[in-house]
């Protein structure tokens, strides 16, 4: 099993194979394709379509990185029909989903999107309703979605995690990607480092909950973690080695994400930060980050949790029993303060899950305390210190802190508090909550950045 880890995203197109988790992971992408100029190549990828009509899609941006190029060679052997959005600030919502939507038509053979972030997570989502497939341009190595199944769109201000397809295939043409603005080559990079706290989370839920877990997956993560950090000093550089790297990780973890059916190798309790700063965003109509930016930002915050759990005495956090005093009203409030009219939708599904008895936040803490050791040698133990992290994202030329988010202190605290809230995926902050410790470590780190 371990040639996996030797492969290649392009290598991994098309695998199929039974694991020792249990599953038989399969790959259903056509070809992938990472090189530099391989614009013309995509004529071989959409060969079984020849003669019919593309759905050509860009933005105003994403045309005049490489989208009329495409669109010049496409247009010797398809018929094109082309959306064509003007607004590069897409927001994954109904509006633009609706806009795919309404230029769908049943003559449509393929569709073809040339575009990163929301462009890919509409085209995703757009694809898995109508069935017709898409290939996939990328123009900037700036998030894992390109060869994802999930696509995370904005529902009546909340941003959901829906089910969608991988794409036909994926065209990554270097010469392309390494001229995308820095603060893109930098979210690729987030979204890539954000892995670290993706994979300790799922592990946690792993040893403390039974949740199933893949080894194997877990491990071509991993490899796509390390490969990008040893090249993100090259990033400032433009290096297409660098470029490489952060592509092929970022192919590599979309790809896990449809190997295991769920997005937990790639997406914990760091990404439940970012969509919750991307949904205050909307609420309060301010711009945010891009999501790998975001996410980078999170993985900084989780990692300073981690390091503060590592200097906790459990014995005492439970002797001190604060997890007793947790109440529902209080819960509550946090959530109604934060997100206002979208609060009630977020309690309804979240709810369920919490422990409000007393006899099960007792048996939570009681089960986590027993299970401490595990937990610190098997994932506190793991992680890079705070110090590291940021002394690699400095060398790769990103400087975004938290106070980069423009939030104001308290509802920076209330973030940290409640992003757990809008999935029902157990995580970090529910250990600190679980211990009655969420409340004083949120205060801890905000007191960090704001003092
Ligand atoms: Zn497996
Ligand atoms: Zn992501």
């Amino acid at each position: 099993m371990n040639e996996l880890l030797q492969k290649s995203p392009e290598e991994m197109a098309g695998l199929q194979f039974s694991c020792s988790c249990g599953k038989t992971h399969s790959i259903d992408i056509k070809g992938v394709r990472i090189g530099s100029n391989i614009l013309s190549d995509i004529r071989n990828y959409l060969k079984e379509f020849e003669k019919g009509t593309l759905l050509f899609i860009a933005d105003s941006n994403t045309y005049e990185a490489g989208g009329r190029e495409v669109e010049s060679i496409l247009s010797e052997d398809f018929k094109l029909e082309k959306v064509i959005f003007p607004n590069p600030h897409l927001h994954p919502d109904e509006e633009a989903l609706g806009q795919l939507q309404g230029a769908m038509n049943s003559n449509i053979k393929a569709i073809v999107v040339v575009g990163s972030g929301t462009l890919n997570d509409l085209v995703r989502y757009l694809s898995y309703e109508t069935k017709i497939p898409y290939v996939v341009v990328c123009t900037a190595p700036s998030m894992d979605g390109y060869a994802s199944m999930v696509s995370p769109l904005i529902t009546k201000g909340v941003k959901v995690t829906y089910d969608a397809v991988y794409p036909y295939s994926i065209i990554a043409d270097l010469s392309i990607m390494k001229e995308a603005p820095f603060h893109m080559l930098h979210a690729g990079l987030g979204d890539i480092v954000g892995k670290y706290s993706a994979l300790a989370d799922w592990k946690l839920a792993n040893i403390l909950h039974g949740e199933y877990y893949c080894e194997i997956t877990a491990q071509l993560v991993e490899k796509a973690v390390q490969q990008c950090v040893d090249s993100a000093s090259g990033i400032m550089a433009r290096s297409p080695e660098s470029i490489r790297s952060i592509i092929e990780g970022l192919i590599l973890s979309g790809m896990c994400i449809g190997m295991t059916g769920s997005s937990r190798p790639a997406s914990g309790e760091e990404h439940l930060l970012s969509h919750t700063w991307e949904m205050l965003g909307l609420i309060r109509k301010q711009e945010t980050h891009l999501h790998g930016n975001q996410v980078g930002i999170g993985t900084e915050i989780i990692l300073h949790i981690y390091q503060y759990l590592l200097t906790l005495d459990i014995d005492k956090v439970y002797a001190d029993g604060k997890f007793r005093s947790f109440t529902r009203e209080k819960w509550e409030q946090n959530i109604k303060s934060l997100f206002g009219n979208v609060a009630p939708q977020i309690i309804q599904k979240k709810a369920p899950f919490i422990n409000f008895t007393a006899a099960k936040r007792e048996k939570a803490a009681q089960h986590i305390v027993q299970k401490w050791d595990e937990l610190k040698t098997n994932v506190f133990l793991t992680m890079p210190s705070p110090i590291s992290y940021l002394k690699m994202m400095e060398e790769a030329g990103s400087k975004l802190t938290p106070l980069d988010l423009k939030l104001d202190r308290e509802s920076f605290r209330l973030s940290l508090l409640t992003a757990k809230e809008i999935r029902q995926r157990f995580g970090v902050m529910q250990i600190l909550e679980d211990l009655g410790i969420l409340e004083e470590t949120v205060e801890r780190i905000t007191d960090f950045y704001y003092s």
